[in-house]
């Protein structure tokens, strides 16, 4: 299975700044080779996005979505919405979302909810912060979050999920998991899914690492079994970096 590289633009780049740097990177898209590349920009590009990269080996995806279908909801953009500007993916769980914004796991299922019967593959987030980790709560952290999805959807609905491990200690710090504690948190969170959906289900699950991926590591971490792809934040946001990335993926 190819690598899944993801770009999260956050809420970076105007239209026409965001515009050139997908451009540039789809005009590389010879060198994609094991990559399968998704780009989260703003909301405010994905149509733009879609029009203009159309034919070529680019996925888009939201950074968000909301929890109900339509309605009197003003300044919420639903996943439906999402699906018909063309694109394929939705981010949900990001910590940003989750300490910023305090989505919870009641909400984060509804909008998962709403995201796969919309049709679109779902990227949750997930990983602990720098004070469940030096506090040894690392793992329970880790099952508290991936559990509450798991047992909120079928083994058919996971299907159309990919996880993304991400500390919240490495998000945008320049600090990076080694890949020992990215690969023992892989490994934890498939086995919590091979327990509820069996083996199959467990080794299939396809799992991102993200938190200060750069250029220079990237190689190392795309290396691995254990990790499906990266989802890179900072370093998406530099056409020339996110390309050396896409190209780690071999
Ligand atoms: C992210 O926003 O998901 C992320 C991993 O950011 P960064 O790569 O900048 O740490």
């Amino acid at each position: 299975m190819k690598k899944l590289i993801a770009g999260n633009h956050k809420m970076f780049t105007g239209v026409k700044e965001g515009l050139a740097l997908a451009s540039e990177i789809a005009r590389n898209a010879a060198d994609f080779g094991n990559a399968q590349v998704v780009l989260f920009p703003p909301f405010t590009h994905l149509c733009v996005f879609h029009e203009q990269l159309q034919g070529l080996p680019l996925e888009t995806g939201a950074q968000n979505c909301s929890d109900m279908p339509e309605g009197a909801f003003t300044g919420e953009v639903s996943a439906g919405m999402i699906k018909s500007t063309g694109a394929t993916h939705v981010l949900l769980g990001h910590s940003e979302r989750r300490t910023l914004f305090g989505e919870g796991h009641e909400l984060l299922c509804r909008k998962i909810n709403q995201a796969l019967d919309a049709g679109l593959q779902v990227v949750y987030c997930f990983g602990e912060n720098l004070q469940d980790m030096e506090e040894g709560h690392r793992f329970s952290k880790i099952e508290e979050q991936l559990q509450a999805v798991f047992e909120s959807f079928s083994q058919d609905e996971l299907d159309h999920l990919v996880l993304a491990y991400e500390p919240v200690w490495a998000i945008g710090t320049g600090k990076t998991a080694s890949l020992h504690e990215a690969e023992e948190a892989h490994a934890f969170a498939r086995e919590l899914m091979r327990n509820k959906y069996g083996t199959d289900a467990g080794n299939e699950l396809r799992i991102l690492y993200g938190g200060s991926v750069k250029a220079t590591n990237a190689r190392e971490l795309l290396s691995s079994s254990e990790i499906g792809g990266v989802l890179v934040g900072g370093a998406s946001l530099d056409a020339a970096e996110f390309l050396q990335i896409i190209q780690a993926a071999g």
